[in-house]
């Protein structure tokens, strides 16, 4: 094997003394900043759950980012990025020990200006929107308020926001990125879209982020409401309507379809409202303006508003209906039931609300419909889906996926932690070629990168 425990070990300590002035994180928090939320996954928890960094350092400033990288390389120890530690597919866990580099203190706004900003990976996107007055990140995870820049642009897609920007893969979220290469004598590059996004989504593999210059969208006074529908269709159907409608200004529409409310208001009755036990409901944020014209279609749709906060009540009560969408609608849903776990998926656009009336007649109680609804990369409204299953085995998980693709919906495999056997699905040689340029020796979070393995063969991580 590669890389051989006790040595990595040995060298981490060799680390820790050579650079006093960083801080370094050897006790029993390494478990847990060795860890994220993989435990979604009974497949990734088992594969992964034991998986532990020799130690953890918090570097501030970029020099001693770049020392940290700089006496990685000379020793040749394997280097983890972590920003929070909220991703779900394990991307930032060390398959074969050595140094995570938590990237949370490096964390300055570095400007702003109207329509754009740049600052350094490790900012909360709850903070940079708090430093950017009168404008916000344009697409955010449900995670927004712990989770980094940088670690959304590793290992996440989008979400809150991406009904009108798309993920923030779509051209013109990111306009640029400063890396550093993994060497004795690290070096740093400005990229700018499209090349900066050779780095999106590879788990940190291909170099290590120091800052994003990313677009951002003027920040409106959002309305939350939740509307309960007695019929899967017709709930369907109006989030439907209501993501196209073009004349409102919205930037979230969630269906959960029952028995999903039902387990979210186990973990937060206040959200209950005049919602009757065993609705279907959609949770969405819009623009207050747009409140009458939300009236009118919700009536309609036969639709009936249970819950009904103005953007200060929001601010004020401190709770957002945010985080019972996109995975805080698993987080809480398997806290209430943990027999259950999730898939990802990707409908057609046009096509996605027959296919999710099909899957549903088809697959019943055992997945449980949860939609967002959102432009794709090309900019089609469409919805993903993050359904939750009742897990039997691996082997029915795996059938419900292929279901799904019969039907013409993509899966994005939650329960793999290999880039490519997640969402990209296929080796991008440019990808790997960026990688040869800023991690030369393979390095970052070795064994997550399967189109690295040919040139440089893969050894299993430890204890798989
Ligand atoms: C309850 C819940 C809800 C979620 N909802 C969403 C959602 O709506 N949309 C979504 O996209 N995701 C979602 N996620 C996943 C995750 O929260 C987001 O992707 C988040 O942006 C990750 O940020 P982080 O700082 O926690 O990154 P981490 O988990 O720390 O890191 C993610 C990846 O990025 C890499 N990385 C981190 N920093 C850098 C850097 N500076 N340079 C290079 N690589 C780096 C890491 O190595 C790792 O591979 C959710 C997760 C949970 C648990």
């Amino acid at each position: 094997m590669r890389w051989d425990p006790a040595v990595t070990r040995e060298r981490c300590t060799r680390l820790v003394q050579s650079l006093p002035a960083i801080e370094w994180i050897t006790d029993s928090r390494v478990d847990r900043l060795s860890q994220d939320f993989n435990g979604f996954s009974p497949v990734l928890k088992r594969q992964l759950g034991h998986l532990r960094a020799d130690v953890v350092v918090r570097p501030q400033t970029e020099d001693q980012i770049r020392a940290v990288v700089a006496a990685c390389a000379r020793e040749s120890v394997p280097i983890t990025l972590r920003g929070s530690g909220t991703g779900n597919y394990g991307q930032c866990v060390p398959l074969h020990g050595g140094v995570v580099i938590d990237l949370s203190a490096y964390n300055q706004l570095l400007w702003s200006r109207p329509g754009v900003g740049r600052a350094q990976a490790g900012i909360r996107m709850l903070e940079m929107d708090r430093q950017t007055p009168g404008w916000e990140l344009r697409c955010v995870p449900s995670t927004w308020r712990s989770a980094t820049l940088g670690g959304l642009f590793g290992g996440g897609f989008g979400g809150v926001g991406s009904i009108n920007h798309g993920p923030l893969a779509s051209p013109g979220n990111v306009l640029g990125v400063k890396v550093m290469s993994i060497e004795p004598e690290p070096q740093t590059f400005e990229l700018r879209a499209p090349e900066a996004m050779l780095l999106h989504h590879v788990y940190g593999c291909n170099g290590l982020v120091l800052e994003l210059e990313v677009a951002l969208a003027p920040a409106l006074p959002w309305l939350e409401a939740i509307v309960c529908f007695d019929s899967f269709d017709a709930a369907l159907e109006f989030a439907d309507v209501l993501a196209a409608a073009p004349g409102l200004v919205k930037k979230n529409v969630t269906l959960l379809a029952a028995p999903i409310p039902d387990l979210l208001l186990k973990a937060a009755p206040v959200l209950a409202g005049g919602m009757a036990p065993g609705s279907h409901a959609v949770f969405l944020l819009l623009a207050e303006y747009g409140e009458p014209a939300l009236q009118q279609l919700v009536q309609a749709s036969g639709g009936r508003i249970s819950y009904r906060k103005t953007a200060d009540e929001v601010r004020q009560g401190k709770r957002t209906i945010v985080e019972y969408t996109w995975n805080h609608t698993t987080l809480h849903a398997l806290k209430v039931d943990p027999g259950l776990t999730y898939i990802q998926s990707s409908f057609e656009p046009g096509r996605h609300v027959e296919q999710a009336k099909a899957l549903r007649k088809l697959l019943g109680d055992e997945v449980l419909v949860h939609l967002e609804f959102l432009r794709n990369l090309q900019g089609a409204l469409t919805c993903a889906g993050l359904q939750l299953v009742r897990y039997r085995s691996d082997e029915r998980l795996n059938e419900i996926m292929q279901i799904h693709r019969e039907h013409g919906v993509a899966i994005n495999n939650p329960h793999a932690f290999i880039v490519e056997d997640g969402k990209q699905s296929r080796i991008n040689p440019e990808a790997v070629a960026i990688k040869r340029r800023f991690d030369p020796a393979g390095l970052l979070n070795p064994g997550k990168l399967r189109g690295w393995a040919p040139q440089h063969p893969p050894t299993a991580p430890v204890g798989l």
